[in-house]
């Protein structure tokens, strides 16, 4: 009966907070000097972004210039598959999660020199910086 009731709760805990998460596979290739994100564009179609936002992001947090080129992100330095994959983490938490539903069903939306997440599930409104 103690178990029932454990997972009655379980159950009523995962529907009620909404919280989902979403599979990111960086595919890497890497050169000389340089780090080639080959599937780029559709990493950020996963995350509903501007590929440019997540690429602005990228750029600032590793400390690396790049570019985007097509499909393609092209950054000056190395950086390995486990901190590519914890920078498109940092921005999924900042940038497309809702701190306060855990849903990823938003928006950026821009008013005047201040951006907000929206959230579309909870309705809140989450200042979030300028990349
Ligand atoms: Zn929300």
């Amino acid at each position: 009966m103690l178990l029932e009731r454990v997972r009655a709760q379980l159950r009523a805990k995962s529907s009620a907070s909404g919280e989902r998460e979403i599979a990111l596979r960086p595919s890497l290739y890497h050169d000389e000097r340089r780090t080639i994100v080959l599937n780029f564009r559709q990493l950020a179609d996963s995350l509903s972004r501007e590929p440019e936002h997540v690429a602005r992001f990228i750029f600032k947090e590793s400390g690396k210039p790049g570019s985007l080129e097509g499909d393609r992100l092209i950054l000056n330095g190395k950086i390995g598959d486990p901190e590519f994959a914890k920078l498109l983490q940092l921005y999924f938490k900042e940038f497309v999660k809702c701190p306060v539903c855990g849903g990823i069903d938003t928006q950026i939306q821009r008013e005047k020199k201040f951006r907000y997440l929206v959230c579309e599930a909870c309705g809140a409104r989450t200042p979030v910086r300028k990349v």
